[in-house]
């Protein structure tokens, strides 16, 4: 069974995710549980919590098909100890709200060096944080998400996320979140049967089908390889419908979040019917 939704708004409060994902038919969703582009947040009080809980029971989503995402100011592998530090405790403060929150799992951008540092050394000091990130909590899964490659961010080979779950002392706490856009503009084909075979045959060698935890359904504007990180309509990027066919009929796909981060949300209702109709074709 495949649960697909789309990064819905939680704008005037976290309860209002579950609700906007309703109203798309969605299965599924994503949210920021905080405002993504700002350090500090309103603790979530008990008023929001409680709402939150209803209108998630009413939505009937569990909580294993949502995949909260952290805020964009957060890199764990920053050069600077200072700033690294800063996103430290951002993230260890975007874990407590999923635990508050009932939510079982953290989609993050692992990190740039900010052409500071080695790849190597970035990748080090994001396992190092996630590490810290583990003992100062509690449940909630750390879901490395893949990257385009875009700047001096890591993540964009499977490589890279091996190399950080392999320095991860709690594996049972990590995860990994493949974003169908970055992974295509990473390198990665996926447009047909033997790309994609070929591409996810080396993600379950090198990084291991047990991790993957979530997935981010976007077509891609720019070219196979070209490193940059713009998403598209499905059907309409570089990309194409063959890709996402193939995945909802890949049973390594079930059971998971499958999130559209697309660019035009009027249509998110009509992207996530079509999904649907490419089951057993
Ligand atoms: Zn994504
Ligand atoms: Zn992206």
């Amino acid at each position: 069974m495949k649960y697909v939704g789309a990064h819905v708004s939680a704008s005037g409060g976290v309860f209002n995710a579950p609700i906007n994902a309703t109203q798309i038919g969605a299965k599924a969703f994503a949210l920021f549980t905080k405002n993504q582009r700002q350090w500090t947040a309103k603790e979530l009080d008990s008023k929001t919590v409680d709402k939150w809980f209803k209108e998630l029971e009413k939505s009937k989503i569990e909580p294993k098909h949502i995949l909260p995402h952290d805020s964009y100011l957060i890199n764990l592998g920053h050069p600077s100890e200072e700033a690294r530090e800063k996103s430290l405790q951002s993230f260890i403060h975007e874990l407590q709200r999923c635990e508050i929150l009932g939510l079982d799992r953290l989609n993050f951008h692992p990190g740039s060096h900010l052409r500071k540092i080695s790849e190597e050394e970035c990748l080090d000091r994001i396992a190092l944080s996630m590490n810290q990130a583990i003992e100062a909590t509690k449940d909630v899964k750390l879901v490395i998400e893949n990257t385009a490659g875009q700047g001096s961010n890591l993540g964009y080979k499977f490589e890279h996320l091996a190399y950080i779950i392999d320095k991860i002392e709690d594996k049972s706490r990590v995860g990994v979140c493949i974003d169908t856009c970055h992974m295509f503009t990473a390198g990665y084909d996926i447009r047909t049967r033997e790309t994609y075979d070929k591409t996810w045959g080396e993600f379950d060698k090198i990084v291991g089908r047990k991790y993957l935890m979530g997935m981010h359904l976007n077509d891609s504007k720019p070219e196979l390889g070209s490193k940059v990180d713009r998403h598209d309509s499905l059907g309409k990027g570089k990309i194409g419908w063959d890709a996402f066919e193939f995945i909802m009929n890949d049973e390594r796909m079930d059971d998971i979040p499958l999130v559209l981060e697309t660019i035009d949300e009027t249509i998110w209702a009509e992207e996530i019917k079509a999904m649907y109709e490419l089951v057993g074709k």
